[in-house]
């Protein structure tokens, strides 16, 4: 081993929990040593999974001029033969700013960035193992973090040729647009892609072998999602299983448990992740992992080694950037006793479907089944000047508010700006906000935002409607309100 270093903390892994970890231990004065494989810096998130992805997504609603259809007609495109240099030509621009703008703030804050493997010899050291001997060193530290994220789980007996059969790690850098695919999971990563590449005229069919998708998410949310991709050329197959992908040179034939075939260019594979601990030697550390790679942690996001943490998918859900994020800042917080409120439990969910959901707090099923009693209300796209500028016809936002105190409980939105539009939702139910706060709230016009206003008015027309029964209304009051209510 050529160098020994002594840090205050070490990271392993520089996605977005190793980053924060390290910038956070950084900025408390303290001397931060981040590992990670050379062509990696950013982690998962930056290189293959998040920006990617959301990146292509963007390329795809601009070329494809799809978003402006309603407005220019079907035919409408921005370039009418997309290619994939086209479409790598901004995923890989926006990654290499990205990359930049990591490694900069890392030297900035005077983060040494060590490039290699980086392994356990003990609970204090880290061996780290570039591609040249020359390169391999040891470093210890009072510290450390685990955020070494996780890899696609690949199902055996299934031949990934990085050609035709690609996990959702490898699709962003497929080197041909396939006229039909097959994607094998409606999870959220799964449906996100299947909805780019029939943005881009493929044929996807999405095998997947529970009865549903995105169960989590509001059913009439999922729903609008699923006509859409239906109209988009999707097909679904809920309740099937995949037996075997056999591929040749000119495509792929996929079989079902069910005895369907499905000939198609392309399969991609998005059947969940793993934790990516094999080349840790945690045991050098005394730790160990569950059956899928993942470390356990306690509330502080410490392992049962205590100077040891981890943080982001490693250690399993939520497993999105934003959570590894805040994980990675406590953890550091915690580690060096600097004080910290803990994690919020109100996060937000962003699925970057065409065309995209989101969503805060509790679902109707939730509140259903909770006992919870609440009103909804709701917004029409269409019903917004915004929506009919944008040529967004077919988004929606949906208010869940409690009858008991009229607090916002639930904010589930669909279609243009969807995941930016939920932080206002979020911002009023975290300070503990009422419906009132959104009545009485003037946004600007005309805009997407508005859309709280109309259905925070939705709610309070169907919560009157209740309240004149109750306070024994006249006839004519009675048929007023259940006419406002009724009418949206
Ligand atoms: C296709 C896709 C789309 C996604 N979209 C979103 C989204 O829209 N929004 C969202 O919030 N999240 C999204 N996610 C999830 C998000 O990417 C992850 O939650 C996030 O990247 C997890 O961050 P992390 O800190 O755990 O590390 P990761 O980003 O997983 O990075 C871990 C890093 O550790 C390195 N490493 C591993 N082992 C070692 C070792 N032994 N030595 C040195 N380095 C090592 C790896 O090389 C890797 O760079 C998406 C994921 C995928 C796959």
């Amino acid at each position: 081993m050529a160098t020994e270093t002594e840090y205050d903390l070490i990271v392993i892994g520089s996605g977005p929990g190793g980053q924060k970890a390290a910038l956070a231990a950084a900025k408390l004065g303290k001397k931060v040593a981040i590992v990670e494989h050379g062509h990696m810096v950013g982690g998962v998130c930056t290189n293959t999974g998040t920006i990617p992805s959301k990146t292509l997504r963007e390329a795809v609603l601009h070329l494809t001029g799809m978003n402006q259809r309603e407005l220019y007609g079907a035919s409408y495109r921005v370039k009418e033969h997309i290619t994939p240099a086209d479409l790598h030509q901004r995923t890989s621009h926006v990654i290499d700013r990205e990359v930049d703008v990591i490694r900069n703030q890392l030297m900035r804050n005077h983060v040494d960035l060590h490039i290699g493997n980086g392994s356990f010899v003990d609970a204090h050291t880290v061996k780290v193992e570039g591609v040249h001997e020359a390169e391999h060193r040891t470093l210890t530290g009072d510290f450390i973090v685990i955020a070494t994220g996780t890899t696609p789980r690949r199902p055996d007996g299934v031949d990934f040729d990085q050609e035709r059969v690609l996990d959702s790690d490898e699709i962003v850098n497929l080197d041909f647009i396939p006229t039909s695919m097959v994607v094998v999971g409606a999870g959220v990563i799964g449906i996100e892609y299947a909805s780019i590449f029939a943005a881009l005229g493929c044929h996807v069919t999405v095998v997947e072998k529970r009865d549903t998708m995105l169960e989590f998410c509001d059913p009439e949310v999922v729903e609008a999602l699923r006509f859409h991709l239906r109209d988009s050329a999707v097909t679904f197959r809920f309740g099937e299983e995949v037996t075997d992908v056999d591929v040749s040179p000119s495509g792929t034939l996929t079989t079902l448990a069910s005895g369907k075939q499905i000939a198609a260019e392309a399969v991609m594979y998005s059947a969940g992740r793993v934790g990516r601990t094999d080349g840790l030697d945690l045991e050098a550390a005394g730790l160990a992992t569950d059956d899928r790679g993942r470390i356990e942690v306690d509330d502080h996001f410490r392992t049962k080694v205590e100077h040891i943490y981890s943080v982001g998918d490693v250690i399993g859900f939520p497993a999105l950037a934003a959570t590894s994020m805040d994980q990675g800042r406590l953890a550091a917080y915690h580690a060096f006793g600097e004080p910290a409120n803990d994690m919020t439990a109100l996060q937000p969910i962003g699925i970057y479907t065409i065309p995209e959901v989101s969503f805060v707090g509790a679902t109707e099923s939730e509140l259903t089944r909770d006992a919870v009693p609440y009103e909804f209300g709701v917004s029409r796209y269409r019903e917004l000047a915004r929506g009919q500028i944008a040529g967004d016809s077919y988004g929606m936002l949906k208010l869940l508010v409690s009858t008991d105190d009229r607090k916002l409980l639930g904010v589930h939105i669909f279609g243009t700006a969807a995941t930016e539009l939920v932080h206002i939702g979020q911002a009023v139910m975290g300070c503990g906000g009422t419906v009132d706060y959104l009545v009485d709230a003037v946004p600007n016009y005309p805009t997407f935002s508005e859309a709280y206003k109309v259905a925070a008015l939705d709610v309070m027309n169907k919560i009157r409607a209740v309240r004149i029964f109750h306070d024994g209304g006249t006839t004519e009051e009675h048929a007023a309100a259940q006419s406002a209510a009724a009418a949206g």
